[in-house]
């Protein structure tokens, strides 16, 4: 029996739809979108900005008066937020429990690597790292979207992969309900742990989360990252709101 031949009789069973436009999927590249509507999601041309004050920086470089400041050395996005289609895919995947989305995610910020022409300098000395989710909530959605992310990333990308390099304290407040800037900042200072300090020393980080927003919380990774030994750490989000 070809390989092919299951995923072709579940499609008949139960058909995929187009998450924007609707029409029944068939053996596209994506899980969720059609050919035509995935070409249709922008992605970025250059990262061009600070994560943290927004002025102009090269390869989206934390600014040098920033970067005093700040663990995180840098930040790549892959879409546009202001994108309804990619909004809806980030809701999808974080709130409705539809983690095969989280393929879908993965195969543009894949396609954005090639883009901005950085995929092939991702060799051995990075080391692709998910941002964790705390136990409680690992255990409440099932499944860590930045994981699966990874997963299909680090089949893509030849370099190195910590699964569960990261850990996260339960008990704090998820950020989705911490409305102001400053609080959301200071609630996530301290809040990660690193568990192999020998795999991360002297090693680039490609740090991988769906969102970022005020990047609070790729920042306490970073700095979890850097104080275990970690050369250099890029945080790289699907989008930023
Ligand atoms: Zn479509
Ligand atoms: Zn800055």
């Amino acid at each position: 029996m070809p390989d092919n031949i299951y995923p072709l009789i579940l499609d008949i069973i139960f058909p995929r739809y187009c998450l924007s436009c609707g029409v029944i999927l068939w053996r596209e590249e994506f899980v969720y979108l059609c050919d035509n509507c995935a070409q249709k999601i922008k992605l970025n041309d250059s990262p061009a900005r600070c994560a943290f004050c927004h002025a102009d920086s090269k390869n989206g470089l934390t600014c040098r008066v920033c970067s005093r400041k700040y663990d995180l050395d840098a930040l790549l996005v892959a879409a546009y937020y202001e994108n309804p289609l990619v909004q809806k895919m980030i809701k999808l995947v974080k709130y409705q429990f539809a983690y095969t989305i989280a393929d879908d995610i993965a195969k543009l910020m894949d396609k954005y690597l090639l883009k901005i022409k950085i995929k092939g300098g991702l060799d051995k000395n990075f080391l692709l790292v998910p941002v964790p989710l705390d136990k409680k909530r690992r255990a409440w959605r099932g499944f860590n979207q930045s994981e699966i992310i990874c997963d299909f990333l680090s089949k893509q990308i030849p370099c190195n992969y910590a699964k569960n390099i990261l850990a996260k304290k339960s008990g704090l407040t998820p950020q989705v309900h911490v409305a102001e800037r400053n609080s959301r900042l200071a609630n996530v200072v301290g809040a990660f742990g690193c568990l192999d300090t020998e795999l991360v020393k002297n090693k680039n980080i490609l740090l991988v989360d769906d969102v970022a927003t005020t990047c609070a919380t790729l920042n306490d990774c970073a700095r979890a990252l850097k104080s275990a030994g970690a050369r250099y750490v890029a945080g790289f989000a699907f989008a930023r709101n």
